[in-house]
């Protein structure tokens, strides 16, 4: 796509926006900057706009927007919202920062999306692939916009790179060109519900990450997952599968051990650095997805060992009197809930809440067996969360996070794990996940 000398609006000025006006201005558009908000916007970009001859406004959304018959769109702006329907109308073509970017590099791209495990799989296929002398790049919605590792390959003149794309439901919108060579899925929930609106729009935003896909292409998908394995065994695509159930698949999990059809016995999941079912379907998704490469078993086992929880998911901050206390606050939606309950045998102290985003906590019940002996829920949806689960597990309610970890204390007793997992949204009490799961961290920390 030439952009050369084209009139380009970004909307929104977040990281992305950031770093798709400089890409947008080193491939030689008129960029225009729009952001509505007044509120943290950082000196640094200003001075960089002004240096780089970017215009902008901040603060408000002039008719200046409509300048440009280009825009490009932050994520967190969505395609329901009014100045997009009204931009469609006036014929106006809207891209995603990831479309975007994608029209400037010809470099291998493996996309990994899902409703959970993004984040964990995408650090576990660019472990492997650091450990085995390839070149990954780790860009999306991991926090590295992908314009900024486009920009920054184009300028340094990269070479043999593999982007390790994470890819949200939302950077899926306005897909046009985008193609990566490999496509992961790890798995569909009822996440996102609350600006997806229908499960259907939901399922098909995902699958547009590999509507473009051609002959070699490869999709990775979880054969566990019913929607996926609807939407791809019959597929004329080339489709590989994984499971942790069924072990007739390339790799497999059988008690307790990963294996490789052709190679054979490959790691004990005690020796693996990260803990949960779950996590497990994770590595197999990241085997299968960089087996071209045939990557040497060694390197793959070492790099298995060295993995760690990421920061704020499943990660143990504390053991007083025998007592675990572990923060999950990444998980914000009712399945991660779920694969944290399965992740541990012993007697549990569960702290369920915040903004719920539309999830129906009943989903939960099958799962509340005997070892959780008390759910904390808190937050806006405790009183939500507790007339759904009733009786079905004895249950106790907070008004925040910090008086649901104090209760927890109270109560747990010696050999419990005392389980941060909210399964919503954060913004009730805090910006995002991050700050909740530091605020848990800095609460335990203090205990006596
Ligand atoms: P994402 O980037 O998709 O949000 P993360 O790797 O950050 O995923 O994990 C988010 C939450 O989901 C954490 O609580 C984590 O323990 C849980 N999780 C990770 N992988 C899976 C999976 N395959 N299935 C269910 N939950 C998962």
């Amino acid at each position: 796509m030439d952009i050369q000398g084209k009139n380009i609006t970004i909307l929104g000025l977040g990281e992305s926006g950031f770093s798709s006006a400089k890409l947008a201005k080193h491939k030689g558009a008129n960029v225009f900057v729009s952001e509505k908000s007044a509120k943290n916007k950082s000196n640094e970009y200003i001075n960089i706009f002004n240096e780089l001859g970017i215009e902008y406004e901040i603060g408000k959304h002039s008719s200046k927007v409509y300048y440009s018959n280009i825009w490009i769109i932050s994520p967190g702006i969505s395609k329901n919202d009014k100045i997009i329907k009204d931009a469609l109308n006036a014929k106006i073509e809207i891209y995603g920062e990831i479309e975007f970017a994608s029209w400037f590099t010809k470099s291998f791209i493996i996309a990994i999306t899902g409703s959970n495990g993004k984040t964990t799989t995408s650090n576990i296929i660019n472990s492997m692939l650091i450990k085995s002398n390839h070149l990954p790049i780790l860009a999306g919605n991991i926090g590295i916009p992908f314009s900024e590792m486009v920009l920054n390959e184009l300028v340094n003149n990269k070479k043999n790179i593999i982007y390790v794309l994470e890819i949200s439901s939302f950077q899926m919108e306005f897909i046009k060109f985008f193609r990566p060579d490999i496509g992961i899925y790890l798995n569909i929930s009822q996440d996102h519900l609350d600006r997806h609106f229908t499960m259907s729009e939901y399922i098909k935003l995902k699958l547009s990450m590999v509507s473009n896909q051609i002959k070699d292409d490869i999709i990775v998908y979880n054969y566990d997952d019913k929607i996926l394995k609807k939407s791809f065994q019959n597929t004329h695509k080339k489709a590989i599968p994984f499971s942790i159930k069924k072990d007739i698949f390339n790799y497999s999990l059988k008690n307790n051990k990963i294996s490789n059809k052709k190679n054979g016995f490959l790691i004990e999941c005690s020796d693996i650095g990260i803990l949960g079912q779950h996590n497990y379907s994770n590595i197999l998704a990241s085997l299968n997805a960089i087996d071209f490469l045939h990557i040497e078993n060694k390197i793959l086992i070492n790099a298995l060992k060295e993995i760690k929880p990421i920061e704020h998911r499943l990660e143990l901050i504390k053991t007083k009197n025998y007592i675990n206390f572990i923060n999950d606050s990444k998980a914000t939606n009712i399945e991660a809930v779920i694969a944290a309950i399965k992740t541990f045998n012993g007697p549990m102290i569960l702290l369920l809440g915040g903004r719920n985003k539309g999830s129906n906590f009943q989903y939960l019940l099958p799962f509340l067996t005997k070892n959780i002996k008390l759910i904390i829920a808190f937050g806006e949806s405790a009183n939500e969360i507790a007339t759904q689960i009733r009786d079905a597990v004895r249950l106790e309610v907070s008004t925040s996070l910090e008086d649901a970890v104090v209760l927890a204390h109270k109560l747990a007793s010696f050999g419990d794990v005392v389980l941060l997992s909210p399964g919503c949204a954060s913004f009730d009490e805090f910006i995002d996940y991050k700050e909740r799961g530091f605020k848990f961290k800095s609460i335990v920390k203090e205990l006596k």
